[in-house]
């Protein structure tokens, strides 16, 4: 599969179909925490990166391929921004055409400020964009956009999207400690919500391996106040502990690889999935996954992930650079 990958768990979205509609780390953001490595270069022409036909072939075998009950959620997400993808409007509709199940996009919400690009995801259930900060100068430090996808944009694009979308909108803020976890950062967050209005705002904390090795997640401190000041339609998501699926694939480097372009698995979650759905062959697969030159071994936190060999992580030295204190004045 190329384009398919899962069902993966999800928190929010249980058991969850993923699509992915664009090449690695196409994405017009630099997230400091990003999960996929360092965006390189920043990308801000929407175009058909992959035939929206060959996208969709994939999709309906695999949807005919599971049983009832086995898939919660079909959701567009991956290896970079999907609305950079031309064609996300068509394949939302045609999926919804395809099957009753409800469809996520899981977007940075940049393009929202784009007419065609709300219009075409009117047609999904939810939409899960990001805001990270209340403030261009902290936008700028943790999502290090292209330079046309302003903080200015970016609000004005979510206000209109939720005056036009009839689905769900919950906002994803990613937590950082010390960048937006400080009370006049969560205030400034707060007043721009109170502008959006979404139905919920789910806070995440970095728990995958960020691409740069000095994020970390706020402390309980940092939580408890980030809950307080961002109000009751705020919860906090923590990393769901269900199965990764691997039943479609024949190959199983080739699944893990599927899993891993998109979502790093720490050692212990390979395992385990490894252990659901080839035992006895673990060590095999494990020692394969480390020969093929399709996978890398990340560390961050003191923690291994097994992430796709083209990421690009930096070494501490090369990050350190990039560390608030270091950084330029914006
Ligand atoms: S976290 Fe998402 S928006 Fe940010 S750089 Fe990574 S893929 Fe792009």
């Amino acid at each position: 599969m190329k384009y398919v990958y899962g069902p993966v768990p999800s928190r929010r979205l249980g058991q969850s179909l993923g699509i992915d509609t664009i090449p690695l780390k196409t994405c017009n953001w630099n997230c400091v925490y990003c999960q996929l490595g360092r965006t390189e270069p920043l990308v801000i022409q929407r175009d058909d990166y992959f035939p929206p036909e060959e996208i969709l072939a994939e999709i309906r075998e695999v949807l005919d391929f599971h049983k009832p009950g086995e898939i919660d959620w079909v959701t567009f997400v991956g290896s970079g921004e999907p609305t950079l993808h031309a064609s996300i409007g068509l394949l939302i509709r045609k999926v919804k055409e395809l099957s009753d199940l409800p469809v996520a996009v899981i977007t940075n919400g940049s393009l929202l400020y784009l007419p065609e690009v709300r219009l075409e995801l009117l047609a999904a259930d939810a939409v899960l964009p990001s805001l990270d900060a209340g403030r261009a100068v902290l936008y700028r430090k943790i999502n290090r956009p292209h330079p046309e996808v302003t903080y200015e944009r970016l609000l004005e694009g979510l206000i209109a999207f939720r005056s036009e979308f009839a689905g769900k909108l919950w906002v994803e803020v990613m937590l950082v400690k010390g960048l937006n976890d400080t009370e006049d950062a969560l205030q400034d967050i707060a007043a721009a919500l109170s502008l959006i209005e979404p139905d919920e705002v789910h806070i995440n904390l970095p728990t995958r391996p960020p691409v740069e090795i000095w994020v970390q997640p706020p402390d309980e401190e940092g939580l408890l106040r980030a809950r307080a000041i961002l109000g009751d339609i705020a919860r906090v998501v923590h990393p769901a502990e269900g199965s990764f699926d691997l039943s479609e694939y024949d190959n199983l480097v080739d699944a893990v690889i599927g899993i891993i372009t998109r979502h790093p698995m720490r050692q212990e979650e390979v395992e385990r999935t490894l252990e659901k759905w080839a035992p006895g062959q673990v060590e095999k697969v494990l020692a394969d996954l480390a020969t093929s030159g399709r996978a890398q071994v990340v560390e961050r936190y003191g923690v291994y992930f097994w992430s796709a060999a083209p990421s690009h992580f930096p070494d501490e030295a090369q990050s350190m650079r990039t560390a608030p204190g270091r950084q330029p004045r914006i």
